[in-house]
């Protein structure tokens, strides 16, 4: 078994078979060991306004550390969704959410909302809204300590009438749906009328060039109208230089994700972003 599992390993990081059906096969096989050994972890992205640059929420990111090294969740989360392992590893991205939300409340600190990535095959499980519902009250937490996202590509599954039922499910609990890398999938504008979503993420495809390319800048802008005119809000990932954040911010984008604020942060290093954070709200009052 030991030599089965170490030559799946060295296949999963030989880069002569990127991509082949072996590789993937080896990368399914490490990731439901890691899945059963609770080694999926996740980082916390946070989130500002961009009218006053304070803290409002965070999204989380899966993590999986192999041999100390981080795989690359474009390298895992395809195979976790051609697997059905996007399931177990979808659930455990939403509990160490809450659990999160709830020990930084515990310590004093208001995360504001979690927003979780989720795949379609977990919105067709059935009892997807009773396995949120039941974590929020879990951690004794609000519906608005939770966000959903979903890239376009969710609302064009062949199962569009059970996702449509879980995500309206999940509006009438409280709990906020937003369409993440908005307008680099093949949905429809009126995808947008027919399901209950609240907010636009504008991609990071966008946001890059958004000073030089005058395409990505028309873009950038023309959902920031369609979201404020569909009574949407709209938050801009990827946003790397202070450029790019005062351009959303002239142009009327609500909020802002990227590494200018700050990189994805372990789960267990938040409280040091909130604990800076609070130095810096004390030096900016004196
Ligand atoms: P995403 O949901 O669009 O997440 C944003 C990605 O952009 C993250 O990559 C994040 O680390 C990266 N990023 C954030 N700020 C910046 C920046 O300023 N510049 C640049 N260049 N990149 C930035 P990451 O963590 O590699 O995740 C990649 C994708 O994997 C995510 O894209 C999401 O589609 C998927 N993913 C991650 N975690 C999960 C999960 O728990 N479930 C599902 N279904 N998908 C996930
Ligand atoms: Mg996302
Ligand atoms: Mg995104
Ligand atoms: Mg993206």
């Amino acid at each position: 078994h030991a030599k089965g599992r170490g030559r799946g390993i060295s296949c999963f990081f030989d880069p002569a078979l990127r991509d082949s059906v072996e590789r993937r096969q080896a990368t399914g096989d490490a990731l439901r060991t890691a899945l059963a050994a609770d080694e999926i972890d996740i980082a916390l992205q946070p989130q500002v306004s961009l009218d006053h640059r304070g803290h409002v929420g965070f999204e989380a990111l899966a993590r999986w550390t192999v041999n100390g090294r981080q795989v690359p969740p474009g390298d895992f989360i395809p195979v976790a969704e051609d697997s059905g392992l996007i399931v177990p590893l979808g659930f455990r991205v939403l509990e160490k959410s809450m659990q999160t939300a709830r020990r930084l409340r515990d310590l004093g600190y208001d995360p504001g909302p979690i927003a979780v990535n989720v795949a379609a095959a977990q919105l067709k499980q059935g009892g997807f809204t009773e396995s949120v519902l039941a974590l929020l009250q879990k951690f004794r937490l609000d519906a608005s300590a939770l966000e959903i996202e979903l890239t376009e590509n969710v609302l064009l599954d062949r199962s569009s009438d059970r996702i449509s039922e879980a995500l309206c499910e999940l509006h009438a609990a409280g709990v906020a749906i937003t369409l993440d890398d908005f307008g680099t999938g093949y949905a429809s504008l009126s995808h947008l009328k027919r399901y209950p979503v609240s907010r636009l993420k504008i991609d990071q495809a966008f946001v890059r060039e958004i000073q030089s390319d005058m395409c990505d800048a028309v873009i950038a802008r023309t959902i920031i109208s369609l979201a404020h005119n569909l009574k949407m809000t709209v938050v801009a990932e990827g946003v790397e230089t202070e450029q790019q954040f005062r351009f959303l911010q002239a142009h009327g984008c609500d909020y802002a994700q990227g590494f200018l604020m700050s990189r994805p942060i372990e789960r267990f290093r938040v409280e040091d972003y909130f604990r800076g954070k609070a130095r810096i709200d004390e030096n900016l009052t004196k």
